[in-house]
């Protein structure tokens, strides 16, 4: 399998509340996912995407930053450091924007897409980028960051945008409303 061709989940969606699992064996059909999934981040001007975006429930993740491809098989934070605070926004969740606070620096463990274990120290925008897609894998999404104001403020748009996911009407791409895609 080669070319696999993959969807973004919206909101609401339960495919993103899900909680992924670990991939056992990091077969060709894992790859071909992988490199639909960095496809597809691209084709949106993504830095990061995570499989239950695309409806796959395994712990797979991509992100570029500008400085080259990532493709991770079962990430974990291993390590912790600091923090930061990033307005994020979400291929799941057009038009929204949410402030999510983040540690500044950590430590991930994972294995690359033939198995092998890789250890990445990030810090700024890839431990931001990273965090949000392991996130991803738990069910987590930028919404459930949201102070009480924020979720005043996004409370309509959101309404707004699971209806139309409901009804199979795909949101316009007024979505670029936030910089940083994930
Ligand atoms: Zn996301």
């Amino acid at each position: 399998m080669s070319e696999t061709v993959l969807k973004i989940r919206l909101y609401g969606d339960p495919a993103l509340r899900k909680k992924a699992r670990a991939v056992r064996h990091v077969t060709e059909d894992v790859r071909g996912v992988l490199s639909g999934m960095s496809r597809l981040m691209y084709a949106q001007a993504g830095i990061g995407l995570a499989a239950p975006q695309v409806g796959i429930g395994l712990a797979l993740i991509v992100a570029d930053i500008g400085s080259g491809l990532y493709k991770l098989v079962n990430p974990k934070i291993t390590g912790k450091e600091g923090g930061q605070a990033m307005e994020e926004g979400c291929l799941s969740i057009p038009g929204i924007c949410v402030r999510v606070k983040r540690a500044g620096k950590i430590l991930v463990q994972a294995e690359d897409e033939f198995a092998r274990p890789v250890s990445i120290e990030a810090e700024g925008l890839l431990a931001c980028v990273l965090q949000h897609e392991i996130d991803h894998l738990r069910g987590k999404l930028i919404v459930d960051y949201a102070s009480f104001l924020d979720k005043l403020k996004i409370s309509g748009s959101l309404e707004k945008l699971r209806e139309r996911v409901k009804d199979g009407r795909v949101p316009e791409s007024e979505s670029k409303s936030c910089q940083l895609q994930l």
